[in-house]
């Protein structure tokens, strides 16, 4: 555990829940956890009672595995009740990878953002600009050079397919202005951005209960990126942005994290996450004492070896953070005869 998660309080302490089975966390509410073959190797689901079915929070990724685990689920876990609906609380592949499969199973719809369901759509259709290739020219543009890692990029072809096999084709919209009911219980939609475009958290004020998605997670901050679809994007702004509507909850509001434990401890959480923000962001404004590009700044900011699909998260941390303090007026942008993008202080 490091220094500030000790600051948060996890009530269930080490405990899991076991591949395929679930934790009742509160009258009606099951957490599940699913496998992830990358370094972030897990993704916690929610099940939800809703009267004569479940509702399902997030989905996994479509692998085997993650099938098999919910079959598991499905021939132990519901007691006897029907999967009513599928929310996703974002587009990303370990939370609408097994949608559509899951929708098609139970004969269950999809709630979602519209903003998150048509991106869903759009990179599932490895439409030009969200698809694997864009990112290239994108980065070459911020200062990646190195041939091997553009190679690797542009072979990045399907990524989100063959996590997200199928969306899909029609769903319900999910609205900040329009609570859910869940078992007769009122759950509210919190909507937030700079992580994805329209991220859905849910909170019932009679459970003291947040699904916070991947806004709030206790132990490893949320990725704030600018990638080729939205290359000016304000991804740090929004997100800080964003935090700040969890500050009316509850301090004591059990907070339910797409990853890491259950926790309380939500404003402590958000006060850690706007101090890592505003350390990363005077580190960048430092190093911008000369004209730094997105690729200058990656080794400031993450001081390991990258993977190339860690590298792209990294690229676009990077430029997220160099952008807040260009919007702000600390930095100004010039562009190099190479063509490179590079931001300098205003002096
Ligand atoms: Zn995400």
């Amino acid at each position: 555990m490091n220094p500030q998660e000790s600051e948060l309080h996890y009530p269930l302490g080490e405990t899991l829940p076991a591949t395929g089975k679930t934790i009742e966390l509160a009258t009606g509410v099951r957490w599940l956890r699913m496998g992830l073959p990358f370094a972030l190797n897990h993704i916690n689901l929610w099940l939800l009672d809703d009267g004569e079915g479940w509702t399902v929070v997030d989905c996994g990724i479509a692998t085997d595995d993650t099938r098999a685990a919910w079959e598991q689920v499905f021939a132990q876990e519901l007691q006897g009740k029907p999967i009513r609906r599928v929310i996703a609380t974002h587009c990303h592949p370990d939370h609408v990878g097994l949608a559509a499969w899951l929708c098609e199973r139970w004969q269950a719809p999809l709630v979602m953002t519209v903003g998150e369901y048509g991106f869903a759509r759009m990179m599932g259709a490895a439409l030009p600009g969200a698809d694997g290739p864009a990112m290239v020219p994108h980065f070459q543009r911020h200062g990646l050079t190195d041939p091997a890692r553009l190679a690797q990029l542009d072979g990045r072809k399907s990524y989100y397919t063959t996590l997200v096999p199928k969306v899909p084709a029609h769903f319900l919209r999910l609205e900040e202005s329009r609570p859910l009911q869940i078992g007769g219980r009122e759950w509210r939609v919190i909507t937030g951005t700079g992580h994805s475009p329209e991220h859905a958290a849910l909170h019932c004020a009679e459970l003291g209960i947040l699904i916070s998605g991947d806004m709030v997670l206790p132990r490893i901050s949320t990725n704030t990126s600018v990638f080729a679809i939205e290359p000016e994007a304000d991804a740090v702004g929004q997100y800080l942005s964003s935090l700040e509507k969890f500050l009316p909850l509850a301090e004591d509001t059990l907070v339910l994290p797409s990853h890491g434990k259950p926790f309380r401890g939500l404003h402590k959480r958000v006060a850690q996450l706007q101090a890592h923000h505003a350390e990363r962001l005077d580190e960048v404004s430092e190093a911008c004492v000369t004209p730094q590009s997105a690729a200058d700044i990656v080794p400031i900011m993450f001081k390991r070896e990258l993977d190339t699909h860690q590298l792209t998260f990294a690229m676009g941390e990077a430029l997220a953070h160099l952008h807040r303090l260009w919007y702000a007026g600390e930095l100004q942008r010039e562009a190099g005869e190479d063509g490179v993008l590079r931001f300098v202080r205003i002096a």
